[in-house]
């Protein structure tokens, strides 16, 4: 197959993926089933056709409301389809086959996590715990980032840095504003990202996170009436982040010790 051929075919790949993903976030928190039944509408309960339930295309060819009811389809369905078809055909584009699919399952959990961290404000452990042991078993096995002991060592590094740094401003933002600011689910979440990438790539991942949290934060707080208080949630923006950085991060890296030489 050529690679172009290929690239293709995993775009396709990803955005079938990403219609799982999308019953995963929306079953998982509410503790419905993952394979209870056939998709249906939740406003009216009619059974979703396998021809109104293609990736994008269904979306699209819908115009975004439901064939007998008219309700609504939210924007994040054909969204969280759309870039997890992206990211993963970017990843297969970037790695060796066996890196790739080690990628490809950090790109899925960061995508649903976002999208959970949307809905409703919370990272589900039942993502990140098993999240970070796989980073940990795949830094062995499909990534294979150096020997053994030294692999171990980069990935424990990145779950205490990408852990331990959110965790550190957690505790500092009760101290100053009295309030929880940051939730668990993000130190969890980092540490994930931490276990797949090493310590370098999750420091970078909450540096551009927080840029892109902060930027649009900023502008959610002047629109709002809660000023201050109002709540953003940092995993919508740390994931898209992590699979930047896990794409990018290097090159970024690289570029940013060019300049300051
Ligand atoms: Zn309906």
């Amino acid at each position: 197959m050529s690679s172009g051929v290929q690239i293709v075919f995993v775009l396709v790949f990803g955005c079938v993926v990403g219609s799982f993903l999308n019953v995963v976030r929306y079953r998982l928190p509410r503790k419905a089933g993952m394979v209870s039944g056939r998709s249906m509408c939740p406003e009216c309960g009619r059974r979703i056709a396998w021809y109104d339930n293609v990736p994008i295309l269904s979306y699209l060819a819908l115009r975004g409301r439901c064939r007998r009811c008219g309700w609504g389809i939210p924007w994040i369905y054909p969204v969280i389809e759309a870039s997890t078809g992206a990211s993963f055909a970017l990843i297969w584009y970037s790695f060796p086959p066996g890196q790739a699919v080690a990628y490809m399952v950090l790109a899925a959990l960061l995508t649903v996590c976002a999208g959970i961290d949307a809905d409703l404000r919370i990272i589900p452990d039942k993502l990140t715990l098993p999240g970070i042991v796989l980073g940990l078993v795949f830094s062995v096995t499909l990534l294979k980032t150096g020997p053994v002991d030294k692999a171990l060592v980069r990935s424990l590094l990145g779950i205490v840095a990408g852990g331990g740094t959110l965790f550190g401003v957690a505790v500092l933002y009760k101290l100053v504003r009295r309030i929880e600011g940051m939730g668990g689910g993000d130190v969890k979440l980092m540490a994930m990202v931490g276990a797949f990438l090493g310590y370098k790539l999750a420091l970078l991942t909450i540096f551009v996170g927080s840029v892109a949290g902060g930027i649009i934060g900023l502008f959610l707080i002047h629109r709002s009436s809660e000023g201050m208080k109002t709540s953003v949630p940092f995993g919508v923006f740390l994931s898209p982040a992590g699979i930047v950085c896990l794409l990018w991060g290097d090159a970024l890296i690289g570029a940013y010790l060019n300049l300051i030489k």
